[in-house]
């Protein structure tokens, strides 16, 4: 498959170029590649350098991927140069009244009363419905400040919902999500829905800690009009602890792995244990190994845990 025509449906792998791959981004970025090759779908690949970026890790991400067999089918999207797009689809919804501007900092929302019924962390509304004069007033005092106000969507707090391959109904509250922060930085539920749909991508592969966010970007993507992607979220790996993996866990980076000896076929010997196909397709070596081996029917939805070894 030569991975060019739009027709065919697409995956993606999206890391934020924010550090060094540990083995659970591995493990989501290899599945997200097996069931792109396993459903014909086109395998893309997109840097999401909008925050947080350490230099050389997007270049550094793609080699590791490279090293264990895999390559994006098309050119990397790169988000830093899709500004227009990103605006054009905040310009989209403040024509249909959906945006408005937010001057709240942090510690306003955390000491707003919370609106009845919203979820833990919901943005309580505060400037929801500010007259003129009081936006007036409130862009001054940020002015003075330099800062500039967020942009917010007016979803109200309702109720969405999205169908997960693993996961099945997930469920959530969409509050007034931010569009483009204080900063001026555009917010990651945009950025995101926006590209999937430009890249045509209609199945999204990703760890479970961001299956809340789901709802939110389907009901933005309706919003935007735009088709509604298929979702399929893995289980993370966590250290022992029941925590995302980290530094202090030793070595869990792919270049630390590869230090302490491991070599490629590590692994994928590693991968296949973690996910309980021990039984399936003889002891993967490779990436075709695990496009046999992987049966996302008999995959479970439990975390696993990554003892790692001691960092030398
Ligand atoms: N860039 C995000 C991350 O590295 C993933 C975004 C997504 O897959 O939707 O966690």
């Amino acid at each position: 498959m030569t991975g060019s025509d739009p027709a065919v449906g697409a995956g993606r792998f999206a890391p934020s170029p924010s550090g060094d791959l540990h083995i659970g981004n591995i493990r989501s970025g290899l599945l997200s590649y097996v069931r792109a090759r396993q459903t014909g779908r086109r395998f893309l690949w997109r840097i999401e350098d909008l925050d947080r970026v350490k230099a050389g890790a997007a270049d550094s991400q793609l080699e590791i991927f490279a090293e264990l067999g895999v390559t994006p089918d098309e050119p990397p999207v790169v988000q830093s140069g899709r500004a227009e797009e990103y605006s054009a689809a905040i310009a989209k919804l403040a024509a249909d009244g959906l945006v408005y501007e937010c001057y709240c900092s942090r510690k306003d929302i955390a000491e707003a009363p919370s609106a009845p019924h919203a979820p833990p962390g919901a943005y309580p509304g505060t400037c929801r419905n500010l007259g003129e004069g009081e936006r007036k007033s409130h862009r001054r005092r940020l002015e003075a400040n330099n800062r500039r106000p967020a942009l917010r969507l007016r979803a109200d707090n309702r109720e969405h919902r999205v169908d997960d391959v693993l996961l099945g109904r997930v469920d959530a509250l969409v509050d007034d999500l931010v569009l483009r922060r204080g900063d001026g930085i555009f917010a990651y539920n945009l950025t995101v829905v926006v590209d999937d749909a430009a890249s045509g991508i209609d199945e999204i592969l990703r760890g479970d800690d961001l299956a809340s966010s789901a709802p939110r970007q389907a009901y933005l993507a309706e919003l935007l009009g735009l088709p509604q992607p298929g979702w399929l979220h893995v289980p993370l790996v966590l250290n022992e602890s029941g925590q995302r993996l980290a530094k202090r866990d030793g070595a869990v980076t792919y270049q630390q792995l590869r230090s302490l000896g491991w070599a490629v076929p590590d692994f994928f010997a590693w991968t296949q244990q973690s996910l309980g196909f021990g039984d399936v397709g003889g002891r993967w070596k490779s990436v075709d190994d695990m496009i046999s081996g992987v049966d996302f029917a008999r995959m479970s939805t439990a975390p696993m845990v990554f003892v790692a070894p001691a960092d030398s």
